[in-house]
């Protein structure tokens, strides 16, 4: 019996341990742990140039490196360091994204100097997460600084560590001492040209032609038809002229009136008459000498007379009394079943 209660009783302990392991390797298969890295960019970018006393946006985003899907971590931290004999913070100027729990401040620790503190507890982040932004005003001369991530870490939603990697922003100021003159080009019809500038061969940076001032790109002078108002036309189409060119600028063929028995088509853009006359294209005429057709006269049906070109240009024909189509006869026929009415009435009532 003894024997037997020890038995069941190391069953149940077997059963025990079992149970957890069983649901601790499920859990992680569930969600495996996300690579991510830490990066520091402004602009878009790792490097950039930069002059005294600018002030320049910095972006801390969180990248997820193994996968776009969203994960969750259970906390991380991240110090971010910055040159301070080429920076100053920009009082003010954090902006967190994390609208969580997070921290993100300026800060001048005793541990770790003068940094940006970032950090949170049990968030969910996209893959690529900007989690905050803040401004530095350049206060160097000449030289770099950097901005770099320090003394971070991120653990799973286990509570296991996890890789981080992380990408710094250099600034670099340039003496831009290998400048090139760029001279003047005059612009052609069709390839643009450009004013006096000058470039940094280290930087990549451009002057205005007096090299005082940087400029935000090539001053270019648009390549364009040097045209005037006046049409050139001939039978087909009308065109603008270039100086510089043969080229036809803008042509359309003309869009034409019809020609009548005393003017051509003319062009209703360009006013240019093209081909001949049309001698039977009369648009201005008046009937002359019509003459009523009567049950006892013969009729005339007129002479058609245009008064653009002064002619008779059809003339009329007689229309005999008994023509069927004269209308007196018209009115005949249409009465004709109206007198048994009238008889019938004529009965009744007289
Ligand atoms: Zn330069
Ligand atoms: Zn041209
Ligand atoms: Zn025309
Ligand atoms: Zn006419």
């Amino acid at each position: 019996m003894k024997k037997l209660l020890i038995f069941i009783l190391n069953v149940l302990l077997f059963c025990s341990f079992l149970t957890p392991a069983t649901a601790v390797v499920g859990a992680e298969e569930s969600q495996t742990s996300p690579i991510l890295e830490f990066v520091l960019t402004s602009n878009e970018k790792s490097a950039l140039t930069v002059e005294n006393n600018d002030v320049i946006t910095i972006s801390f985003a969180i990248l997820r490196t193994d996968s776009n899907e969203d994960y969750a971590i259970n906390a991380f931290q991240n110090y971010v360091h910055y040159d301070l004999s080429f920076f100053e913070f920009v009082e003010g100027s954090i902006v967190c994204n994390d609208t969580g729990s997070a921290v993100a401040q300026h800060l001048n620790s005793i541990t770790y100097g003068e940094i940006i503190q970032c950090q949170n507890m049990a968030t969910t982040y996209n893959s690529s997460f900007v989690f905050c932004t803040f401004q530095l005003r350049v206060i160097a001369t000449s030289g770099s600084g950097t901005v770099y991530n320090d003394e971070f870490f991120a653990f799973d939603s286990n509570f296991q560590q996890i890789a981080v990697t992380r990408k710094n922003f250099t600034a670099t100021i340039c003496l831009h001492e290998n400048l090139t003159k760029v001279n003047e080009q005059a612009p052609t019809c069709t390839e643009n040209g450009w004013e006096t500038y000058y470039h940094c061969a280290d930087c990549g940076l451009l002057f205005d032609a007096n090299n005082e001032y940087v400029i935000d790109e090539i001053p270019y002078i648009l390549g364009v038809h040097k045209t005037t108002d006046e049409f050139v036309t001939d039978n087909d189409g009308h065109w603008y002229a270039c100086e510089n060119c043969n080229e036809k600028i803008d042509y359309v063929e003309h869009t034409l009136s019809k020609a009548t028995c005393v003017s051509k088509a003319k062009c209703e853009v360009c006013g240019l008459s093209v081909g001949e006359i049309d001698p039977h294209n009369h648009k201005n005429t008046r009937i002359d000498n019509y003459v009523i057709t009567w049950f006892f006269g013969d009729g005339y049906s007129g002479d058609v007379y245009c008064l653009d070109c002064n002619q008779t240009v059809k003339t009329g024909e007689i229309v005999s009394k008994f023509n069927i189509n004269a209308w007196p006869w018209w009115i005949l026929l249409i009465s004709i079943p109206i007198f048994p009415v009238i008889i019938i009435v004529w009965i009744i009532f007289f």
